[in-house]
């Protein structure tokens, strides 16, 4: 996948104008506990990632429907390759996998909707070389 591509800076959480720039402090595999850490501007071509007063909210949204395919999802596995197990199972392991996933939910309703209502277009005049 080109580094340059928009599908490879949503997959890595990248700026939206220059593609290059983190919109999270940390990753998550060093400090998952700083999930929600984001950068105010972009680090690399210093766009402000929120783009007025209270942008992100609108990411709950993005939340709300990624949460969902999680919950559907881990309820079509579980009836179809386990065997459709007791109720108990449903209420106990939805729930678990959707607070497991909870921090990639989140890095990536913010990323989506950044990049979709940021109102940003990549510009490649702000891609820096030196990387
Ligand atoms: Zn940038």
């Amino acid at each position: 996948m080109s580094k340059k591509s928009g599908l490879y800076a949503i997959l890595n959480h990248k700026c939206p104008r220059c593609r290059q720039g983190d919109l999270f402090k940390y990753s998550l595999l060093s400090k998952p506990h700083k999930f929600t850490a984001t950068h105010k501007t972009c680090p690399k071509c210093q766009l402000i990632f929120e783009r007025e007063p209270g942008f992100f909210f609108g990411a709950m949204y993005v939340s709300y429907g990624l949460t969902m395919g999680v919950l559907l999802a881990t309820a079509f596995i579980l009836y179809n390759f386990f065997g459709d197990p007791d109720l108990v199972v449903y209420i106990t392991a939805v729930p678990l996998i959707v607070l497991l996933l909870l921090p990639v939910i989140f890095r990536y309703s913010r990323t989506l909707y950044l990049h979709g209502f940021g109102g940003v277009k990549y510009d490649p005049k702000y891609v820096k070389q030196s990387d």
